[in-house]
């Protein structure tokens, strides 16, 4: 038995693990990764043909699990995606929003080589059509129910507690006269998450394929979330200004509006202050919430019962099309704006922030994720200037960061998550995390339960042998997952560059005053940007 890992190894986006047991080959999750350009390319990678995967299991809606479906289908997959109901009725939203943004992106991209003169422009990762088309291959399994895609191969799905319809799977692959069992935990969700019901656990396994996003630290006092949120409402309603709370559509946003309640009910949110949930699928995603209230806990199936819905506040506004979210920026006086993307790396929360940032009334609440390079994680690390829209703005708004909404559980609660399923000869990998996190979580496991984990790194290929666990053999492909960058190149051709430039100069100061001038706007762009970048290093 083999898995190839084709992504979130060590970094969280793009999960996905190539299996290959009992004659078969599949995927578990299959998704998106995002980061700079040289990580976004993994996206286009062509190691497998599409054609050649047998069925794929999906463990959650989110875009870093499930994202690169539709690029399976356009490329030739034609096998079944096993879910759960939940992740289905997720995922034909997501889908078809994510190909969206491709297309989108792909016709700016067209359009800016068009202004160049270039030739060439990156396609579009997948349509609408794509996603479509990758809807139809849906096979829903229920939680506890046993799938046997393939003979020799059973899967079972248990509540992972993370979003809406998430699942941890246990895999058990028969071949040669022998069962291997490999349990891989999806994302894994904090206990006392609102909505969702807390993470089950499943029969201990042979393989642990375990996240590790916060396995460097525990969020910060959980109880303590719904009061932060009143606090910050709080700051602004005074000063007249307006809080913008950056949200994943999924989940988070419905975390939100349920906090929201919980916070009306308390007569902590003033009746003068309209709630906009400003996005799209953020609104259709929370009638997949009411469709799906089996799935929800105890305290939110009580509200139901007394005819409350969570997700309903008084004074809630929608915001579908893009002259209604124009339109809260000219509204006047304070107010809370519920908008995506939750990184600010997207979406229109980029608009809201530009038009608050800089005013000192104003609050911006980070209530999930941030991840390496998104203008998300440069709020939180206290930049002074964000880029946004390609202008740099000042951050004088009041940053606050509430942990207690984080989807995934933190380090102490990933132990305990283990805690059951260790047993001696259990082996386990740790995906799913930036590397100092998983490095912090490897040592905590190694003192706690007294066994090594393994790192796993991108492109690796562990070789599971099924008689003794812990001595899975590793075939790494370390050239080919990261290249060398060429600095020699990059800085030769900077230096040949400017070079030319000085030699020019004398030939310039006989140009005319107003051309001198043009050039001299230029080479202080240039500055300006080695600036920003030696800022940086
Ligand atoms: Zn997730
Ligand atoms: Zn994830």
């Amino acid at each position: 038995m083999k898995i190839h890992f084709l992504g979130a190894a060590q970094t969280v986006t793009g999960s996905c693990y190539v299996v290959e047991a009992c004659g078969k080959r599949f995927c578990v999750d299959c998704g998106l990764h995002q980061g700079n350009k040289a990580i976004e390319e993994r996206n286009r990678s062509k190691l497998y043909r599409p054609a050649d995967i047998d069925f794929i299991f999906i463990t959650h809606a989110h875009m870093d699990h499930s994202g690169l479906l539709p690029r399976m289908t356009r490329e030739g997959f034609t096998g079944p995606i096993y879910c759960t109901k939940a992740t289905r009725d997720l995922l034909e939203l997501l889908l078809q929003d994510s190909a969206h943004i491709q297309e989108m992106e792909a016709m700016w991209e067209a359009k800016k080589y068009l202004r160049r003169g270039l030739k060439n422009p990156p396609s579009a990762l997948y349509s609408v059509e794509d996603a479509q088309k990758t809807a139809a291959q849906f096979h829903i399994v229920e939680y506890h129910a046993v799938v046997e895609p393939a003979p020799g191969i059973k899967a079972i799905y248990y509540n992972a507690g993370h979003i809406l319809g998430a699942g941890t799977l246990r895999l058990e692959a028969h071949e040669q006269g022998k069962t291997t069992s490999i349990i891989f935990s999806g994302d894994i969700g904090r206990p006392q998450a609102l909505i969702v019901r807390d993470a089950e656990s499943p029969p201990q396994a042979d393989y642990i394929f375990m996240e590790s996003t916060y396995g460097d630290r525990d969020h910060k006092d959980e109880k303590r979330s719904v009061e932060e949120l009143g606090q910050a409402i709080a700051y602004s309603h005074d000063r007249g200004g307006k809080v913008i709370i950056p949200a994943f559509a999924v989940e988070r946003t419905q975390e939100i509006l349920y906090c929201l309640h919980l916070l009306a009910d308390q007569g902590k949110l003033p009746p003068d202050m309209p709630v906009f949930v400003d996005s799209p699928l953020a609104i259709r995603a929370t009638e997949v919430f009411e469709r799906n209230q089996e799935l929800f806990d105890t305290q939110a199936r009580q509200m139901l019962c007394k005819g409350d819905n969570p997700f309903k506040l008084p004074c809630m506004r929608f915001a579908l099309s893009k002259e209604e979210s124009q339109a809260i920026n000219d509204y006047d006086g304070p107010a809370i704006i519920i908008s995506a993307s939750g990184m600010c790396n997207a979406g229109r929360v980029r608009h809201h922030l530009r038009h608050n940032i800089w005013k000192p009334e104003a609050s911006i609440v980070f209530v999930g994720y941030q991840g390496v390079g998104t203008p998300g994680r440069k709020i939180v690390e206290k930049a002074q200037k964000i880029s946004l829209f390609g202008e740099d703005v000042e951050v004088a708004a009041r940053i606050f960061t509430i942990n207690g909404f984080s989807g995934h559980a933190g380090q102490s609660q990933l132990l305990q998550w283990l805690e059951p399923l260790y047993h001696a000869q259990a082996s386990i990998v740790l995906t799913h995390g930036e590397s100092s996190a998983q490095a912090t979580l490897a040592e905590m496991i190694h003192q706690r339960f007294g066994i090594k984990t393994h790192i796993a790194n991108y492109l690796e290929e562990l070789e599971l042998t099924g008689r003794d666990h812990q001595a899975a053999t590793v075939v790494l492909h370390e050239a080919q997952a990261h290249p060398r960058v060429n600095w020699d190149f990059l800085t030769g051709e900077i230096d040949r560059k400017w070079g030319m430039f000085k030699k020019n100069v004398n030939v310039l100061q006989q140009r005319p005053w107003v051309e001198q001038t043009e050039v001299q706007d230029a080479v202080e762009k240039l500055d300006y940007a080695l600036t920003r970048l030696l800022s940086r290093m």
